[in-house]
This record gives C-alpha cells, sequence and structure tokens, in this order.
C-alpha cells in the first residue's frame, strides 16, 4: 500500500520529543521526508543540544526513510527562514509545517513572573508565527509561480487548556487560544494558494505533562501514548485533507474530535443607558451557553 504522504516533504518542529517526535516517525513510515527541528532545551525551554532531533532522524534513516535535523529556536525570526529554506534546499520543496514546538511554565496569575509570560508567549505564539510566515512567502512565490495550488499544509498546535480554559496556565492558555485565531485567520487568507491551515489539540503523555494528573499508571501509560495523536496530523498533512480547513481536533486515546469555535449567543437591542444594561444581560444569560469545561462539554 502506498504511504499516506508518499514524496511530500514535512518539516515538525519540536520533533525530537514526545508528540513531536511520533509525528517525524510517522510521516516517515508513510514516505514523506522529514527535517526534524529540534531546540533540545531542558523541560523550561532552557539551553540547547541537537541531540534529540539527532536521534529521530537516526531513527528514521535506520527504517529508510529521509529526515535531517535543525536546531533552530522556532521563535527566531531568522533561525525560523533558516529552516523553511533548509526543507527546500534539503529535499527540493516544502509540502507540510507542523508547529509542535511548546514549553510551560505554569503558575498562578498571582504568582506568575513577567518572565514566565514572556516566555510561554513567545515559543508558542512567535514560535507558530514566525516559521508559519517564512513557509507562506515560501508557498505564496510558488503559486505565483506556477499558477497551480500548490497543495500545503499548516497544522498548529492548540491545546484544551486554551480552546477550554485550565486553572495555573494563563500563560499558556492564552498563547494555545491565539494560535486558535492564528488558525482560523490564516485558513482563510491562504486558501487561494491552496494551503490548508488546521490545529490539533493534543493530549498525550509526555515530558510536557508526565508531572501533571497524578500517578503514571498503565492505563494512562496506554491512552497517553502519541501514537493515538499522531494519525490526525499525518492525515492532515496528506494530499487527501484538502477540503478540510480551520478546523481544531481535539486528539487523544480518549477522544477524537473537532472543537466547535465562538459563536454569537443570545442577543439584546443595543442602549446607551448603562442602568438598562443588568436587565438585559439577565435576560441574556437566561439562554447562553455555558463555557465549556476541560472535558469540551458545558461546565455544571
Ligand atoms: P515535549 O515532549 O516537551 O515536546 C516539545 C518539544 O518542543 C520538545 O522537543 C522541545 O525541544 C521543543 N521545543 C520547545 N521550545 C522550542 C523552541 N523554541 N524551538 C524549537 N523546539 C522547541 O511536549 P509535547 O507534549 O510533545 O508537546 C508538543 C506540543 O503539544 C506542544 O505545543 C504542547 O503545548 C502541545 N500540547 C501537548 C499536550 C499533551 O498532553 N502532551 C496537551 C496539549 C497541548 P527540547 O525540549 O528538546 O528543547
Amino acid at each position: 500500500m502506498a504511504g499516506l504522504c508518499e514524496g511530500r516533504v514535512a518539516i515538525v518542529t519540536g520533533g525530537g520529543r514526545g508528540i513531536g517526535r511520533e509525528y517525524c516517525l510517522m510521516l516517515a513510515a508513510e514516505g514523506a521526508k522529514v527535517v526534524v527541528n529540534d531546540l533540545g532545551g531542558a523541560r523550561d525551554g532552557v539551553g540547547a543540544d541537537l541531540g534529540p532531533a539527532d536521534e529521530v532522524v537516526n531513527e528514521i534513516r535506520a527504517m529508510g526513510g529521509e529526515a535531517v535535523a535543525n536546531g533552530a529556536d522556532v521563535s527566531d525570526w531568522d533561525q525560523a527562514k533558516a529552516m523553511i529554506d533548509q526543507a527546500v534546499s534539503t529535499f527540493g520543496k516544502l509540502d507540510v509545517l507542523i508547529n509542535n514546538a511548546g514549553i510551560l511554565r505554569d503558575r498562578m496569575l498571582v504568582n506568575m513572573t513577567e518572565a514566565e509570560w514572556d516566555a510561554v508567549i513567545k515559543v508558542h505564539l512567535k514560535g507558530t508565527f514566525a516559521p508559519a510566515h517564512h513557509a507562506a512567502v515560501y508557498w505564496r512565490e510558488l503559486n505565483k509561480e506556477t499558477g497551480a495550488p500548490v497543495n500545503a499544509r499548516l497544522i498548529n498546535t492548540s491545546s484544551v487548556s486554551g480552546i477550554y480554559g485550565n486553572i495555573g496556565q494563563t500563560n499558556y492558555g492564552a498563547a494555545k487560544m491565539g494560535i486558535a485565531a492564528f488558525t482560523i485567520i490564516s485558513a482563510r487568507e491562504l486558501r487561494r494558494y491552496g494551503v490548508t491551515v488546521n490545529a490539533i489539540a493534543p493530549g498525550a503523555l509526555t515530558r510536557l505533562t508526565e508531572d501533571l494528573g497524578g500517578p503514571i499508571t498503565e492505563e494512562r501509560k496506554e491512552s497517553g501514548d502519541p501514537k493515538w495523536v499522531a494519525p490526525i496530523a499525518v492525515w492532515l498533512a496528506s494530499e487527501e485533507s484538502a477540503e478540510v480547513s480551520g478546523r481544531m481536533f481535539e486528539a487523544s486515546g480518549n477522544v477524537l474530535a473537532i472543537a466547535e469555535g465562538w459563536h454569537r449567543g443570545p442577543t439584546a437591542k443595543p442602549t446607551k443607558d448603562p442602568h438598562e444594561m443588568g436587565a438585559k444581560v439577565a435576560e441574556m444569560m437566561k439562554t447562553a451557553r455555558k463555557n465549556a469545561g476541560m472535558n469540551g462539554m458545558d461546565l455544571d
């Protein structure tokens, strides 16, 4: 059976560990050539070492696939551009960019430092924007040169922490909700070139999450295997997914779902008088849908 991504060229950011590593291995198993990006830092994003990316590259080569390592900090503008250029100079083109790199610096709002806020916003938001921008410029030029849709894919990484909201993660959740908006808007902008843009809110047991959610049981290990997350990323990366864009997929061993975005709920006639507002809000609140909890269902 031909691979789902035969001949496609993909970059996976944060591909040295966790979910990104699984994306790289499954993409390669399905015939893609892969640029494995990884900074090689510690869990809080400090330090750099190409080791994890090289290990994934070696695993892919050992199974007969093609891959190269890249050590860019994805939130660095010039390094992000060089990463896109590396894919094109090494493999002749770029079809897929998976923005997966991420760090955590959890803290309650009252205790969160400026540095913790800045680091998380930088890696997730600028680390999504910078590679996406440089890839989009490449795809637009290609589209103008050939006059044909480029059939390319941008796949971003969000989180239920952002789209539904998790206590202790105002920095991370704000970044992940920002990535959700970025996905919807860039999907609309890039459609004309033949680029789809989607996001995944994954759930997996990785270095990022191993300290959260209590003891690591066999059941948690199984449902937290990143192999449950990789298939939706690999399918989105393939040519089969051309009709799907601007969507948010939840994926883990427990759930595969499409998360639906904000919609206007109950309405009232606008007023210039703040004294009228209480009654109007009370009326709208009667039928307004509750926000979702971390399980995606209405909060009690
Ligand atoms: P992980 O095992 O810690 O992997 C994250 C990867 O991102 C690491 O390989 C890390 O590289 C890399 N990275 C961090 N900063 C980088 C930078 N500036 N430039 C390049 N690479 C960088 O975590 P994971 O659980 O697989 O997370 C992958 C993505 O899924 C993240 O965006 C995360 O927020 C999201 N997510 C995960 C879960 C979950 O349940 N695991 C839930 C929701 C969302 P080094 O560590 O080697 O530097």
